[in-house]
């Protein structure tokens, strides 16, 4: 059984008040999830005992943190189900990593032309590095539309997809509207036109078993910071051949195998795309983040998930003037995107903080989707492994309020 108040116990800040007497309801958590006792921990204990640049001292210290450094990579490849660990390149966030494949990959493999097929309710980290890439090479970016009720139209698919698509860049599951994507549908997809396919898996990783080998895909990024670890490190994945082949991002130590004034030898995979001292303790936290996941078993984080997603769009739907977006009676993301109509989204986030509750509102970096759907903003509930069915009525509470506030009528 799944215990919820037992997973709470594990992160500390959800026993902390906002205001005085006014607890911590954190409903943030695809914008970045708070931190269980054992990531900050391991952090702390790298710092304390055994801190060190890692890849080249002989001493112990050295030793133990470049260790710990690479047990992270073989924790993370495991997660993931990599082939092997020097698939994992540790960057700076999923944004890094769809910038690393747009500057390397792109830059050798796209020009004047080509296409790039993106998705309409594609993130901006997902969105502007194929702008810069585009532009620089004469490519050209399309992007997948998507219904009404935020499901991707895969039924055009075959007019998107063509034999002058490179790449198709999409995420798996929606940070707006909580789509849950057919992956390895889309990736066979981009295949079968001799395209290859990247995963944006910054809302996928955090919240469900994810499988690069059963996906398929050729290229994956996520972030820690959204899955339980630190801000400052996030991981891309890809396939072997095509990480060898791909020309290094950044330049500088690590990186290298031999310098000399004429040039340089890169490095061996992973370490190749990793110039200069890296993310260490970010490291170590992430593996931290990966153990304390893989102990709460991320099936039952999913139904877990899925429950406290269903109860909370369930209950939204019955607040008058609230419009959801995103696909309904459908398995869903951990978000809930709306609108209230007569309050602007940062009216609703700023009455609800004064409850403790935190949301997002904005156009949470995706502005073209928010553009298509007619308006600037929404307010965003997100939900992780502590969500408590009663912190959504509270949330529901509040919104209440929201509109009493607002003298919208009941
Ligand atoms: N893609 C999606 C779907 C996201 O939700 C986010 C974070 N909001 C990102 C990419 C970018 O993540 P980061 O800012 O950590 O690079």
């Amino acid at each position: 059984m799944y215990d919820v108040e037992k997973v709470r116990a594990d992160f500390p800040i959800l026993a902390t008040e906002v205001y005085p007497g006014v607890p911590l309801i954190y409903l943030d958590s695809a914008a970045s999830s708070q931190k269980p006792t054992t990531v900050i921990q391991a952090m702390d204990d790298y710092y304390q005992r055994y801190h060190a640049n890692v890849h080249r001292g002989v001493h112990k210290l050295s030793e133990m943190a470049t260790t710990a450094y690479e047990m992270a990579r073989v924790k993370v490849a495991e997660f993931i189900h990599a082939p092997a660990p020097e698939q994992i390149i540790f960057v700076g966030n999923a944004t890094e990593g769809f910038n690393l494949v747009a500057h390397s990959w792109g830059r050798a493999n796209v020009g004047p032309g080509d296409e790039i097929l993106l998705t309409e309710m594609e993130h901006h980290a997902n969105i502007v590095p194929w702008q810069i890439l585009a532009a620089e090479r004469g490519a050209t970016l399309r992007f997948l539309p998507f219904h009404e009720d935020g499901t991707l139209a895969l039924e055009r698919l075959g007019e998107f997809l063509t034999k002058r698509t490179k790449l198709f860049s999409f995420t798996a599951v929606s940070n707006v509207f909580g789509t849950i994507n057919p992956v390895r549908e889309l990736v066979d997809a981009a295949h079968a036109v001799g395209a290859l396919a990247m995963v944006d898996a910054a809302q996928l990783t955090p919240h469900m078993p994810t499988d690069v080998q059963a996906i398929d895909c050729d290229f994956l990024a996520f972030s820690s910071h959204k899955m339980c670890g630190p801000t400052g490190i996030g991981v891309l994945y890809g396939k072997r051949e095509l990480l060898e082949a791909m020309p290094p991002f950044l330049g500088g130590g690590d990186m290298i195998r031999r310098v000399t004034f004429e040039g340089f030898i890169p490095n061996e995979l992973p370490w190749k795309f990793e110039a200069g001292t890296p993310r260490i303790a970010e490291a170590i936290g992430l593996g931290a983040a990966v153990d304390y996941l893989t102990g709460l078993e991320m099936e039952a984080v999913q139904a877990h998930e899925q429950s406290i997603t269903a109860y909370a769009l369930e209950s939204l739907s019955e607040i008058p003037g609230l419009t959801l977006l995103g696909p309904r009676g459908v398995r869903h993301g951990g978000v809930a995107s709306f609108t209230l109509q007569g309050i602007h989204p940062h009216d609703i986030a700023e009455i609800l903080d004064k409850d403790g509750i935190a949301i997002r509102a904005g156009h949470h970096c995706a502005m073209p989707l928010h553009h298509k759907l007619g308006i600037t903003a929404s307010a965003r509930a997100s939900f992780y492994v502590h969500t408590l069915p009663a912190e959504i009525d509270k949330l529901v509470a509040s919104l209440h309020r929201a509109r009493d506030v607002f003298r919208l009528e009941r």
